[in-house]
């Protein structure tokens, strides 16, 4: 395999303590070499040479929650353009979930996706199996023959496991395999028929609304439940001050729980529904909360209590979001404007800073799934994710490589997008007009 050379960047390498300017030469896949930059040796010959001065190279950004639609949706995404999507957003590894048709719920289905993702699909897919079968909540899946053929995690996501028995024995049985219950938090005699977020902008607009409290009550219950089977609990697209605090108060405990915010928790609050007039691409599940909620996910991320962020990337058709609000189905694509939203929003008014970025983004989810990422060490494969931190553009959701546009944050001008993914060595998407730049 043909080796590479990027030159003169900035790397941002949390799991090896590294923030500084490097020369990474790699060879065979694999990061070979590490030198301070302008001292790099002439790589192999016909070495490909990046000149990424004044960009930011740091370990391939792993989004640990995407909905990729295949098989049974592919009118809304596939493996191959979904992971086109995440190349081209700068992410080289996704976790995928089960909630396809039918459910990933066994040994074939995990190797459908294992294969399909090997021919066709351009980043790493790891996939997660669903806790019951079918999804229905009512008896275990496959669990072990699941994780033999590649799953990472089970997850019963797009619905809350509402059996607590059910729930207590995945959390047990999965410890033999050392995964995370990837838990969806919503108590559905709560949240059932709403649409957003309860509060005074839902009274405003006339809709039914989801309350607060139906996540906490979940996120609660899988607590006691953790506690009780000491087995790891993942909770997913977290979205309330309440549920963040109970996982703080868990963690301060010793509990073995972590949790990932979306970006669009972190960035929009339910205003968005009235200020885009019904928009469909402000529904989603949990949907934008409160402001005060938004505070505190983001003091969540400043003090250590989120460990990751993942985008929910959840594709539909247009037809499918143009319906009126009520009927529209959640859900927002995210792979292609996550990382420039966190940049924009995040690292360059300081409220976090590169390091904590690429922990939340890589380091973490990869430890989070037992997934060998995160990292540039000397020896491990060449996941690479290179950002320009000043390159200033507008959302475009007409040049995504996924097939979907439902994204709420078209026509925004954000600052700092990623230019080009490597996996494994190869470069699989590079942002053409950032060459020579
Ligand atoms: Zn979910």
């Amino acid at each position: 395999m043909a080796s590479l050379l990027l030159k003169g960047g900035r790397l941002v390498d949390p799991a090896t303590g590294t923030d500084g300017r490097f020369d990474l030469l790699v060879v065979d896949g694999r990061v070979a070499e590490r030198r301070p930059a302008g001292t790099a040796k002439a790589g192999p010959a016909g070495t490909k040479v990046l000149d990424v001065t004044g960009k930011i190279v740091c370990p391939g950004f792993v989004d640990m929650h995407v909905h990729l639609r295949e098989p049974g949706h592919e009118h809304k995404e596939s493996i191959e353009t979904g992971t086109r999507a995440a190349a081209a957003g700068g992410f080289t590894s996704v976790a995928c979930m089960p909630n396809t048709d039918p459910v990933n719920d066994g040994l074939s289905a995990t190797e459908y996706v294992v294969a399909e993702a090997r021919r066709r699909g351009v980043v790493n897919v790891f996939p997660i199996g669903s806790v019951s079968k079918a999804g229905k909540g009512e008896e275990l899946a496959e669990i072990a023959d699941m994780v033999r053929s590649g799953a990472v995690a089970v997850s019963d996501d797009g619905r809350p496991v509402a059996n607590s028995y059910l729930m207590r024995m995945a959390l047990e049985y999965t410890k033999i395999f050392g995964i995370p219950v990837i838990d969806h938090c919503e108590e559905r005699s709560l949240s059932a028929g709403g649409v957003m977020n309860e509060g005074f902008v839902a009274t405003v607009l006339g809709l039914k609304g989801i309350p607060a409290c139906g996540e906490e009550i979940a996120v609660g219950r899988d607590l006691a439940l953790a506690a009780m089977t000491r087995g790891r609990l993942h909770v997913a697209h977290l979205s309330t001050r309440g549920a963040l605090e109970l996982v703080r108060r868990a963690k301060n405990e010793g509990l073995a729980v972590t949790c990932e915010v979306t970006p669009h928790h972190l960035v929009l609050n339910d205003n968005a529904v009235m200020e885009s007039q019904y928009d469909a691409n402000t529904k989603m599940n949990p949907p934008l909360r409160a402001e005060e909620d938004r505070l505190a996910l983001l003091e969540g991320l400043r003090d250590g209590t989120i460990d990751a962020i993942a985008t929910d990337h959840a594709p539909h058709h247009a037809d499918e979001k143009l319906q009126e609000f009520d009927d529209a189905p959640f859900g927002i694509i995210g792979l292609e404007t996550a990382i420039p939203l966190m940049m924009d929003r995040l690292v360059r008014p300081g409220l976090i800073d590169l390091t904590r970025l690429v922990s939340l983004m890589s380091a973490t989810p990869a430890r989070i799934l037992g997934i060998a990422k995160g990292s540039l060490a000397v020896g491990v494969e060449a996941d690479i994710t290179v950002i320009d931190p000043d390159l200033e553009r507008a959302v475009d959701v007409a040049a995504f490589r996924s097939k979907s546009r439902n994204s709420p944050f078209h026509g925004w001008t954000l600052r700092g997008w990623p230019v080009a993914s490597i996996v494994g060595g190869r470069v699989v998407h590079e942002l053409q007009a950032a060459a020579g730049h």
